[in-house]
């Protein structure tokens, strides 16, 4: 059943009783129990729609470390073979969980580095630039982490950003991107771009876009297609292996609840795994696991995502990151995403049913195009109506010039959650 279909058949309805009896009809309701919600001056729980950002601790995560450091405790460097996880492997622990999170299949994974330090290395074997074909098409508002490796690249390669680094934009008076734009200027522009790099879930509108037939239209015109997937992995249902996209890399720390700055991922799909050929940096973790510590080989990189790796991971952070998985798994993606649409739906309906002309949502009406994050673009109120719902005890955030983003997350937000906002947001747009 497609998600639109599924949110058809709920009526919604602008009562606290409502958002209760939802709430107990929730078979997820329990997870928010796995999870510190930080609290609001008054000691109670903060409405908090900021896990697109950072996501909430989960209380596993404790034991998880303390696992690590007790074991680094015990046996110093013998935890590499005889920690209870040993660490040499530690990192293969998290690669098929992650790969159901992101629809791909356990060779197109792995846990590894930092998000923007992955689109460096992805970049550096997926961005092979020529004189004919040099361009790189990224979107609109693309995030300034993106626009900045991707500036430097482009010169890393001799060519200027100017005229290497395409854009595409919503049509005047419009907020989102059209796909058939995308479309277009790949059939206009196709021939000399390398390479097409879009955010599977953009920052900053939350519109998702349709993997599958980006990737269709960039290897038509023979480009290599790859994604940031920061606000996606963990949101949405996902099919990168499907997709046919060549890579993409993801962080952990929004909806994967894994802790700030927490390790990063990165997928290289499947038809790359045994292309030894293509570029790139190594370092001796990516090597061949059977002859890594003999130190003497020439590299002999791992056939697939494990390839790209560099240096042994930090196992402190990746305890942290299979806390989390571990909840995934329990929780599913499908299940996820189905109360999301239905929790993202209320809000939508009862951000409505305010009726202000102030506030105008402008994240797609879709919900197929659209994760768990809305954005509500204030108009003449400056950041007073952000500011009033931050002394309330709201914990969302402000996008210069004017955006307000809200991320009910399906694993630890209720309805009554997005019920009290909603009641919030009515009484400040009362006062200004
Ligand atoms: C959050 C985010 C980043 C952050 O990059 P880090 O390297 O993890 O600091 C980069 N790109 C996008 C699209 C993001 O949403």
């Amino acid at each position: 059943m497609s998600t639109k279909t599924e949110q058809l058949k709920t009526q919604f309805e602008f009562s606290r009783g409502f958002a209760v009896e939802m709430d107990q009809q929730d078979e997820l309701s329990h997870f928010r129990d796995k999870f510190w919600i930080p609290p609001k001056k008054d000691g109670t729980p903060s409405i908090y729609f900021c896990g697109n950002s950072l996501g909430l601790q989960p209380k596993s995560a404790a034991a998880c470390i303390e696992q690590e450091l007790h074991d680094w405790k015990e046996l110093g460097v013998e935890g590499h073979l005889h920690a209870k996880n040993p660490w040499l492997s530690y990192h293969e622990l998290l690669t098929e969980p992650m790969a159901r999170v992101v629809g791909a299949k356990p060779i197109e994974v792995v846990c590894a580095n930092t998000l923007t330090t992955n689109l460096h290395v992805l970049m550096t074997s997926f961005y092979r630039p020529t004189k004919e074909r040099f361009k790189i098409l990224i979107e609109s508002d693309a995030f300034p982490s993106d626009r900045y490796a991707v500036a430097s690249q482009v010169k890393l390669h001799g060519f200027d950003p100017g005229e290497a680094i395409s854009v595409v934009n919503p049509r005047q008076g419009e907020t989102l991107i059209r796909h058939e734009d995308i479309e277009a200027i790949l059939e206009q522009e196709g021939k000399q771009t390398a390479l097409v790099l879009l955010g599977g879930i953009n920052y900053y509108t939350g519109q998702f876009f349709d993997l599958k037939r980006i990737t269709e239209a960039g290897h038509r015109q023979g480009c290599v297609v790859g994604f940031d997937l920061a606000h996606a992995a963990g949101n949405v249902e996902l099919s990168l292996h499907n997709s046919g996209a060549d890579f993409a890399a993801w962080c952990s720390y929004k909806y994967l609840n894994a802790g700030p700055g927490s390790l990063a991922a990165l997928f290289v799909h499947e038809k790359h795994a045994h292309n030894f050929d293509i570029p790139r940096f190594a370092g001796w973790w990516g090597h061949n696991k059977s002859t890594r510590f003999n130190m003497r080989y020439d590299f002999d990189p791992i056939p697939g995502a494990e390839g790209w790796q560099h240096s042994n991971p930090p196992i402190l952070s990746l305890a942290a990151v299979k806390a989390s998985l571990d909840i995934f798994d329990m929780a599913t993606m499908p299940a996820l995403r189905r109360k999301s649409v239905k929790l993202t739906g209320y809000l939508e309906f009862l951000l409505n049913k305010v009726e202000d002309e102030r506030i105008r949502i402008i994240t797609p009406a879709d919900p197929d195009e659209r994760g768990c994050q809305l954005s509500i673009q204030m108009r003449n109120t400056d950041k007073r109506l952000f500011e009033m719902l931050s002394e309330k005890g709201v914990i969302a955030d402000w996008r210069e010039p004017d955006v307000v983003r809200v991320a009910p997350v399906p694993l630890y937000n209720s309805y009554q959650d997005v019920f009290d906002f909603a009641e919030l947001v009515k009484e400040c747009l009362g006062k200004i």
